[in-house]
């Protein structure tokens, strides 16, 4: 792709002990791209995420964001976190705070935000997530997609360069799915960069310029989406389309 690299992996390897979970990765994502990474269960994908965010080790290899390698701690490793948005399947908001606060807190803490510039800023958010008439709730009064739409609006609170899902859809009810990735779908169309873990094929195949099908720990292939759902080249992506589609 003809656009600066925002997240660069070369030769990654990562262990659990014996276990070899990432294996020789290379990965390249550009600003603005989605890439879409699928693959089986226990095949390395939430570990490439964690891995991008800094929140596990590597054994070699290197990792950029922006041409700048990942910092190893401190107030460098902060920033890195704030910059690189992350969302879960489980959503983690605090029970014991609204809405608004549980997007605004970060804000103030990480980014030195006065706490009123943050509320805006959170008003802001939550309308974009369809969420303005929610702030004021506890996320126990709020459905699973709602949830979620509050916890990606905490990450977006960050203004982070890349935001990355892992199974964000996973956790949820099926008439709940739908609203969470039409938030993903506007956020790609607005040109935030992406990493997203999902088996919504449907997402992958509208919103994303690529698909990493990862096996084993290693990226068996990296192709545009067409390209791999019509012509999947390996008997591993072969064998798990037989088995979803
Ligand atoms: P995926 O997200 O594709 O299902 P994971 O990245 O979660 O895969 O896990 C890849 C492999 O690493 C699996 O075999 C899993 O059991 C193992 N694993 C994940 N986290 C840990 C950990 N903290 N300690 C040891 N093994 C782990
Ligand atoms: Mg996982």
């Amino acid at each position: 792709m003809a656009v600066d690299p925002l997240i660069e992996l070369r030769d990654v390897n990562k262990y659990y002990g014996e276990l070899h979970v990432l294996q020789d990765i290379d990965l390249t994502v550009g600003k603005g791209e989605v890439v879409v990474v699928i693959g089986p269960s226990g095949s390395g994908k939430s570990t490439l995420c964690r891995t991008i965010n800094r929140l596990e080790t590597i054994q070699s290899g290197t990792i950029r964001l922006d041409g700048q390698p990942l910092p190893e701690e401190g107030k460098a490793l902060a920033r890195l976190r704030a910059e690189v948005g992350m969302v879960f399947q489980s959503f983690n908001l605090f029970a014991h705070k609204t809405v608004v606060q549980n997007v605004s807190l970060a804000q103030v803490k990480v980014r030195g935000r006065k706490k009123d510039e943050a509320e805006r800023r959170s008003h802001e958010l939550l309308e974009r997530v369809g969420l303005a008439a929610h702030a004021q709730k506890y996320p126990a009064q709020l459905s699973g997609g709602q949830q979620q739409r509050v916890a990606i609006a905490r990450a977006l609170a960050m203004d982070p360069k890349v935001m990355l899902f892992d199974e964000p859809t996973s956790a949820l009810d099926p008439e709940m799915i739908n609203e969470v990735l039409e938030v993903m779908q506007s956020l790609a169309r607005e040109g935030m960069t992406m990493v997203v873990v999902t088996h919504e094929m449907g997402f992958a195949r509208s919103a994303a310029n690529r698909v990493v099908f990862m096996a084993d720990g290693r990226i068996v292939e990296d192709r545009a989406p067409e390209d791999f759902f019509t012509r999947p080249e390996s008997d591993r992506a072969k064998d798990f389309l037989s088995k979803i589609l």
